[in-house]
């Protein structure tokens, strides 16, 4: 088939290429003009797995072409995909611009019918916006075409991104038309080959169930936080306790680690999306607003336990510390609202200097803040350990896992670590004679 994509960030890209290597005939299309030269020299902006590979392979082979051309775009498919950003806006709530300047670019340019197809994370309600702002935009060009819009939500997760489009756990089609719901059947076979894996909803239901997937995974997350608080405070072990809940398949194991917060460009700006809807429809809903709070707490808890353990925020001024994962998740170079933000931004308010490393963020993290005289970017996660008096680890990186301690010792002013992640046993730790500070278990001494 022949298929469009607005959009060439996480998702569209990784939608594009994944499509594209099935046999469909993709175009992307971005305003980003330099987005779109650097994708077309084969360059990827962004740092995710197997995506190199896929992109160049059908890049190649002329089955995905990038481009900046609208019309172009708009007239190569009757399907057309929207997968621009939804960032927040000043309230919290979705920021629907992007998508609609793009059914403003497809309603202006279309001659035949189109089936269009919502991607990006969207309110309930977006298709109905969607619909309006086509017909209006045909109105205006005296133009009767007839039109489909669907709401098809994207799952993946950055870092694993293309082997999730590629083997989905479930491929959600909210569609008010028969035609449509079979335009999306043939466009996924491919990937439902070994058991049909799409859900075909309504529409509303369809949009409603992206936010009711994030905030759920976010609300796992804040719950084990709180519990990591409870056990700090009453002389419990948090890892304990989540082996213990986990043992029960009712609850399972997945994502119920402790840690810094979630981040990311997703589950915050969701779950507050979500809130606004609440607040939008007279809503009261304390639960959707509680994992928020929990969650904007936990990303200052490890700056508290650094302030704590030397003695106050105002003795951390001259203090050197070592960070260990800038990105907000291993395996991605994405720095929105990444907990490390949060430590890095409360240090330097604080006069510390920072050193810091990660596997693939380092770039990113230059973007963000420029150069620097208190934030280096060390060359290996030892190098950043020189001299420093704590390490603070943000990112479980797999490379973190099992560093050698006794040449970190021997670079270190002192041997303290501030674990964000729990990633090292804290009695081996005390054992080499380490401090060991984690999430809701007892610093070990
Ligand atoms: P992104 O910011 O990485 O990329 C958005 C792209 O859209 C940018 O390249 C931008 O230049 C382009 N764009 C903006 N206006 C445009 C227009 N009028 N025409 C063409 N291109 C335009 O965003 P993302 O992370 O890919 O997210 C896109 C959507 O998917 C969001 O709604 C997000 O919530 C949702 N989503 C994201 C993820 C994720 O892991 N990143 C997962 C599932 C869903």
């Amino acid at each position: 088939m022949k298929l469009t994509i607005f959009g060439t960030g996480y998702v569209g890209l990784v939608t594009g290429a994944c499509l594209a290597d099935v046999g469909h005939h993709v175009v992307c299309v971005d305003v980003d003009a330099d987005k779109i030269a650097r994708l077309n020299s084969g360059e990827i902006p962004i740092h995710e797995p197997g995506l190199e590979a896929l992109v160049e392979r059908n890049l190649s082979a002329g089955a995905l072409e990038f481009t900046t051309e609208v019309a172009r775009a708009v007239s190569h498919a009757d399907v057309q995909f929207i997968a621009v950003g939804t960032p927040p806006d000043e309230n919290g709530a979705a920021d629907l611009q992007y998508v609609l300047a793009v059914a403003e670019s497809i309603g202006s340019n279309m001659t035949t019918h189109k089936v269009v197809v919502v991607k990006s994370t969207v309110p309930v309600g977006t298709s109905d916006v969607v619909r309006a702002k086509l017909t209006e935009v045909l109105g205006r060009q005296n133009s009767a075409l007839a039109f489909d819009v669907v709401s098809n939500p994207e799952f993946l997760k950055e870092g694993a991104a293309v082997n999730d489009f590629l083997k989905p756990d479930r491929i959600i089609v909210g569609a008010a038309s028969e035609h449509a719901r079979e335009v999306m059947k043939e466009l996924y076979e491919p990937f439902n080959r070994n058991h049909d894996r799409t859900l075909y909803m309504d529409v509303r239901s369809a949009e409603l169930t992206k936010y009711a997937a994030n905030a759920l995974l976010a609300t796992k997350i804040s719950f084990i936080n709180e519990i990591a608080n409870f056990a700090e405070r009453l002389g419990a072990d948090v890892e304990e306790v989540r082996r213990g809940i986990g043992a029960d398949p009712r609850i399972g194991y997945h994502f119920i680690y402790p840690g810094l917060g979630y981040g990311g460009s997703c589950f915050p700006k969701d779950v507050q999306a979500l809130g606004r809807t609440a607040t939008e429809i007279g809503y009261d809903a304390p639960l959707i607003a509680a994992v928020d709070a929990v969650n904007n707490r936990q990303k200052t808890t490890l700056f508290d336990k650094i302030a704590t353990h030397f003695g106050g925020v105002e003795k951390l001024k001259g203090k050197r510390i070592a960070i260990w994962g800038l990105a907000f998740k291993p395996n991605t170079d994405d720095m929105r609202e990444a907990p490390s933000r949060v430590l890095i931004e409360a240090l330097w308010e604080a006069g510390a200097s920072l050193v810091a490393y990660d596997p693939v963020a380092m770039e990113e993290a230059r973007r963000i803040y420029g150069t620097r005289e208190d934030f280096v970017l060390a060359a290996d996660k030892y190098a950043a350990l020189n001299d420093a008096d704590a390490l603070a680890i943000c990112t479980e990186w797999q490379q973190f896992r099992a560093p050698d301690f006794v040449e970190m010792a021997e670079r270190m002013a002192s041997r303290l670590i501030f674990d964000g992640r729990n990633i090292y046993a804290p009695e081996r730790l005390k054992k080499e004679g380490w401090s060991y500070i984690s999430i809701g278990r007892a610093p070990a001494y």
